[in-house]
């Protein structure tokens, strides 16, 4: 992490509604103009430029300018992003990719005011955390692990209690329902139901 930053999350990033997303994106028209047939291009291969591409989130509030630096992990390379919001005046006032230094705003840098616009969205019921390596930059192992390597254990025992199932059963019939995916596996069911 960098000197002075803490890591993001759902409670301390800043909010960056539409309205600040259309302003930024219009007070910037010229060049993103200019650049548009490149993003339009590079947005052309089907890797995930989406909440998928981001990770690593640390910020610095230094009222009223919060700066946001986040990992945008796009074609197997990490881009460095930083996006700075006026919280006091609800503006964005600039988004830059430290790896693309010929564009205003590359993909990497559009793609990281739309996840933090993505994010301000959310209801968030517990709070989420943002410091973690992005999932585009994960093997395909990684991404999942079995219960097995989870808990540690050879094996699982689960104790099996079909008492909301029989319930749900029950109430069916009482309902004589006769269209729910679920009952028609079960042919107890319709034989009861029809006799
Ligand atoms: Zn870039």
């Amino acid at each position: 992490m960098d000197a002075g930053f803490v890591k993001a999350n759902s409670a301390n990033l800043p909010k960056i509604d539409s309205l600040m997303v259309t302003q930024f994106l219009a007070s910037n028209h010229n060049v993103f103009t200019s650049e548009s047939r490149n993003i339009k291009t590079s947005l052309s291969q089907k890797e995930s430029l989406g909440d998928d591409a981001v990770g690593y989130v640390q910020l610095r509030k230094e009222p009223p300018v919060c700066t946001v630096l986040g990992k945008i992990f796009y074609h197997q390379k990490d881009h460095k992003v930083t996006l700075i919001v006026n919280e006091t005046e609800s503006m964005v006032t600039k988004v830059q990719c430290h790896d693309c230094t010929e564009l205003f705003i590359c993909i990497h840098s559009l793609a990281f005011l739309m996840w933090a616009h993505r994010r301000s969205e959310e209801t968030i019921e517990s709070t989420q955390y943002y410091w973690r390596k992005p999932l585009n930059a994960l093997k395909s192992s990684e991404r999942f692990i079995t219960v097995a390597q989870m808990t540690g254990k050879d094996k699982i025992s689960i104790e099996e209690n079909p008492s909301v199932f029989l319930e749900f059963i029950k109430e069916a019939k009482r309902r004589q329902l006769n269209n729910c995916l679920i009952l028609k596996h079960c042919l107890k069911y319709r034989e009861d139901l029809f006799q």
